[in-house]
């Protein structure tokens, strides 16, 4: 019989939640231990090469990749961690013990808490053929590219627009791979619209209330017949069309990854809002075990930000109970973590989270305001189509053309209310407002605003650009935030695209800023002729 060693804290599960949760304790003396089943540590971070939305202090404006380097570092700093790659929790028994498979060597481990950032599985869906090689899952895909450097195919048909279908596409378009249509059932976009709006301008077709019948294809995946769905999401006759693809991947949403927590009897409950079935918990995310907590996906699917901010009440949840000092401070910043949540959750995009929280019994009593008009503006056409309506545009110009004539000013292209302010904390003219809520949307002060540029390639939506009318008699120039190789050189002449990735001119590159700051974001200044400045949102550069 094996040694049954005693730990401080065990974590399971190096994702973002995971590695938040395991600083959190140790950074009050907690000995933690942080088993990750892979062979390295990050979770999704890992793949995650676009920047973060949300509020500042969860490092919006900020990589994936880079918040994994820092988190990291962080942990491999800290003496209180220690890290068990490639290590397996297999099960977890009625007396807490816990067993791990590392190299081939089955340990058992008795924790005094236990906090699961086990994150969660990809869901499939049902269809013709779905058994033919070249249909990936999204994060396969992503897995593929951003960790092995391995392209799936050379033309994708994405099927799902939430936020991971609609950063996975933009990703293979990136990495040079071809995205022939983004097919969703719902009548609207699942994802933020600034991701959506991105796609567009490179061209991207997205068909919503569309849906995928089967998969066509011999030996693989060789194309897909999809057809439009009626408001009851039965099939519209005769509108099935084909589409030739090499590839089909399914972003159809998450589900919890619940296993060793109903191994160990936690109380869960199926809420569909949340992805499936969850552990119940408290606000300081204990479930109905004492001392075991859930943090992240496994507790319910949210964004990357949100798993965060929940490691790090499990971890200060777990510090307050078990540590010997700094119990106030603790209790500080266990109270500051839960307002930040309740921040971000607090706008129309947060509405389905707190429906299902809610059923979990959870945030009773919140002040959620659940009657505010859904969005400031009519957003109903750009989350149809991707593409903002006359309406939205005009809201966001001067009200008066004179405007344009003080010299460049910045226009921003960002319409929904979510939660996201690195255009408001980059401008150093504090020329964005979102009059004090983080779901606001940005406008620009055009008094105030410089045209600077610092924006374009600060907002992680893409959604920034500035625009100089009168550069000359004749033309205009349009500063637009780039993330493609190969970049364009001074002097180039490229072809000029419309929100819909639409042909509209030639346009000439007359300046790149791509330096540190910029961060892979580079803000190019093309001018166009003048006619085409409201108009001009994108370029491509001939290879
Ligand atoms: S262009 Fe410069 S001054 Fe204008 S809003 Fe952007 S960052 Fe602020
Ligand atoms: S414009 Fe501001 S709020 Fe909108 S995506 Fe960009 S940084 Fe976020």
């Amino acid at each position: 019989m094996s040694k049954i060693e005693n730990l401080e804290l065990l974590v399971v599960g190096g994702g973002p939640a995971g590695l938040s949760a395991a600083l959190a304790a140790a950074n009050y003396g907690i000995k933690v231990s942080l088993a990750e089943e892979r062979e390295f540590l990050g979770g999704q971070l890992i793949k995650q090469t676009h920047r973060f939305f949300g509020s500042e202090k969860e490092y919006a404006g900020t990589r994936g990749i880079d918040i994994l380097r820092k988190l990291i570092d962080e942990v491999n700093k800290n003496k209180n961690i220690e890290v068990l790659l490639s290590s397996r929790v297999l099960g977890i028994y009625e007396d807490n013990v816990v067993t791990i498979l590392n190299d081939h060597k089955m340990k058992k481990y008795y924790p005094q808490s236990i906090i699961f950032a086990t994150g969660a599985s990809e869901k499939f869906l049902a269809f013709e053929n779905n058994d033919l090689p070249g249909i990936f899952g999204a994060g396969a895909v992503q897995t593929l590219m951003n960790v092995y450097g391995v392209l799936p195919a050379t033309n994708v048909l994405m099927i799902g627009s939430g936020n991971i279908g609609l950063i996975v596409s933009y990703q293979l378009l990136q990495a040079g791979v071809k995205v022939a249509a983004i097919v969703e059932a719902a009548p609207k976009i699942g994802g933020y619209s600034v991701h959506a709006s991105k796609l567009r301008r490179l061209g991207v077709p997205i068909l919503t209330s569309h849906t995928i019948k089967k998969a066509i294809g011999k030996e693989k995946v060789e194309g897909a017949v999809i057809c439009e769905l009626d408001s009851n999401w039965n099939e519209v006759k005769d509108t099935e069309q084909l589409i030739k693809c090499d590839a089909i991947c399914l972003s159809v949403g998450l589900t919890p990854l619940v296993d060793l927590l109903k191994q160990r009897k936690v109380k869960t409950n199926y809420v569909s809002e949340l992805g499936g079935y969850v552990p119940l918990r408290d606000e300081n995310m204990e479930t109905s075990i004492k001392n075991l907590f859930v943090a992240g996906d496994v507790s319910g699917i949210e964004e990357a930000t949100a798993a965060m901010i929940e490691g790090q009440i499990a971890g200060l949840s777990v510090a307050k109970r078990i540590g010997k000092n700094n119990k106030r401070e603790i209790e500080k910043r266990i109270e500051d973590a839960k307002n930040e949540l309740e921040l971000l959750r607090s706008g129309p995009v947060g509405k389905k989270i707190r429906k299902g929280l809610f059923k979990l019994g959870l945030n009773h009593g919140k002040n959620y305001n659940e009657n505010f008009s859904e969005e400031a503006l009519d957003i109903s056409h750009l989350m149809k189509t991707g593409v903002p309506s006359e309406e939205n545009l005009k809201n966001k110009l001067p009200s008066e053309e004179k405007v344009f004539d003080k010299g460049p000013i910045a226009i921003s292209e960002c319409f929904q209310r979510f939660p996201c302010d690195p255009c408001v904390k980059s401008c150093p003219f504090n020329a964005i407002s979102e009059n004090g809520n983080i779901n606001n949307i940005p406008y620009v002060d055009f008094e105030k605003c410089t045209g600077c540029g610092i924006c374009v390639s600060k907002c992680p939506g893409l959604a920034m650009f500035v625009v100089h009318k009168n550069f000359s008699e004749t033309t205009s120039v349009v500063i637009m935030p780039y993330e493609f190789l190969p970049r364009p050189h001074r002097g180039e002449i490229v072809k000029v695209l419309d929100r819909e990735g639409k042909y509209l001119c030639d346009g000439k590159v007359i300046r790149i800023l791509d330096g540190k700051f910029q961060d892979k974001t580079a803000a190019v200044s093309i001018e166009i002729p003048k006619e085409y400045y409201l108009q001009a949102r994108n370029f491509k550069v001939e290879e």
